[in-house]
């Protein structure tokens, strides 16, 4: 059965959801720094107060199940409104659902103990908190393996060095989960590393620097070169089994992927309703710009992007709830991760080219934008990794064709249609 209409009940949330934004959230954007800065006493009880009216509307924490205190929405309710919350840098914190908390809990609720779960996960899902997720190091990142932090036992803890590379929110985080070397001469590479839970403050743990992107200026960035010398913690911090890293990993990062597509559609949304704005606003001796073939052309592309885009969005995050496995979806999120910046990035270049000058100013987000656009790109893994894992699967079972024409080759097939049925139409046309 095929339906592309939301419930009238969800549809009744989606659009509170985008009042409350309007009206309460989108002020914050303008005049507040980084969602994950709690220092500010007076910030933190506005941004408390607001959660508040988010939860007892019933839409904190959307993406977890009711055990964990969400409305176990599932993936595609989910999406529908994360594409809400997407154009609001503030709407996810709001919300209880901000990356990369979202995926910190997913792991915690899945893998962690109850000891971990107290003390790491229910903090964050009453958003006293906020988390880092240190994978990537200084010289490597898109290929996991390469990775050389360790974590060797002594006695009943673990001894960490190494370095991590723009672990987001490393420097408001009240913990870290850190990917580690835990035995480097496992035959299976796969199974060489593990998880481990850092609390912020522990000895021989360095912020190096927090790194920024794109406009951010110094000292805004929040993206944490991270320093590890022989830092302890308890044997009891493994999250999930030792070896298991890399299962850890691709559950958290599963989710994340497909959560930054659906926001991503509500940012993109909000370029392409400027550049139709500005399309019926600014006009040339010849008319409003929208009257002019090519700018039609550049609308029209871009709603066919942006439609192509969520669709396949929509249908992966109904895949997942299917199948309730984000491996078994690999190749559709990997689809959907490389499709996310260039779609993105298309359509506010074009709106922030409709707009000329001021586009490009910064008095207009679209800078900003884009460099969010080609963070997509990078961020989660790089485009072209995510291509060879949708090539890899779609070419898994295929079979090669045997001899030398393709099995599509008309004159072979029209050769076997003859052998197959020649006799018969001849006699047919006979008789
Ligand atoms: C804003 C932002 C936030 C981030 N947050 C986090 C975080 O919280 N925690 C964390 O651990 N990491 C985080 N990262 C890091 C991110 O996951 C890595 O940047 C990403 O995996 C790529 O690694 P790299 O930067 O080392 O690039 P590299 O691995 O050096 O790759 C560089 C380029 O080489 C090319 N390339 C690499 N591999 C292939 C291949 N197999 N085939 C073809 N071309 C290839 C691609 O063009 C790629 O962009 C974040 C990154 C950004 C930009």
């Amino acid at each position: 059965m095929w339906s592309f209409e939301t419930d009238p009940d969800h549809q009744a949330e989606l659009d509170w959801a985008a009042h409350f934004i309007a009206t309460e959230v989108e002020p914050l954007d303008m005049l507040l720094g980084s969602p994950f800065d709690r220092s500010d006493p007076a910030v933190a009880a506005h941004v408390r107060s607001l959660q508040d009216v988010v939860r007892a509307r019933g839409l904190w924490a959307c993406h977890l199940g009711p055990e964990l205190g969400g409305q176990g929405y599932g993936q595609l309710r989910l999406a529908l409104l994360n594409e809400v919350l997407g154009g609001s840098s503030w709407a996810p914190t709001i919300f209880g659902c901000q990356a990369p908390d979202s995926g910190n809990a997913e792991i915690l609720a899945h893998f962690g103990t109850p000891e971990q779960q107290d003390r790491y996960l229910q903090p964050l899902l009453d958003g006293e908190v906020c988390s880092t997720y240190a994978m990537t190091e200084p010289h490597a990142g898109a290929d996991p393996l390469l990775f050389t932090t360790t974590a060797r036992r002594d006695g009943d803890e673990w001894v960490i060095d190494g370095e991590k590379w723009f672990a987001t929110n490393a420097r408001f985080a009240a913990f870290l989960i850190v990917m580690c070397v835990t035995d480097p001469d496992a035959q299976d590479p796969h199974r060489r590393m593990s998880m481990l839970l850092v609390p912020a403050g522990t000895p021989g743990v360095e912020v190096v620097r927090s790194v920024g992107v794109g406009t951010d200026r110094p000292g805004e960035g929040t993206h944490g070169y991270l320093r590890f010398t022989g830092a302890r913690v308890p044997a009891d911090a493994l999250l999930g089994e030792e070896g298991q890293a890399f299962v850890v990993a691709q559950t958290r990062l599963g989710g994340g992927r497909i959560h930054h597509a659906m926001r991503t559609i509500g940012q993109v949304r909000a370029a392409f309703d400027m550049m139709r704005e500005r399309a019926v606003s600014r006009s040339t001796r010849a008319g409003a710009l929208g009257s002019l073939q090519m700018v039609q052309e550049q609308i029209a592309d871009s709603w066919i992007e942006i439609e192509q885009f969520r669709l396949l969005v929509l249908r992966t995050a109904w895949l997942i709830d299917k199948e309730q496995d984000y491996l078994r979806v690999r190749k559709e999120i990997a689809a959907v991760k490389a499709l996310m910046p260039k779609v993105f990035s298309d359509v506010v270049s074009r709106a922030m080219h409709l707009h000329g000058a001021l586009g490009v100013s910064e008095e207009m987000p679209f800078m900003a934008m884009l460099s969010r656009a080609e963070v997509m790109a990078v961020a989660d893994g790089p485009t072209e990794v995510h291509k060879v894992t949708v090539a890899r699967q779609l070419l898994r079972g295929v079979e090669p064709v045997d001899g030398l024409w393709p099995s599509a080759h008309l004159p072979s097939r029209r050769a076997a249609a003859q052998a197959r049925l020649g006799a018969t139409l001849e006699a047919g046309v006979v008789s």
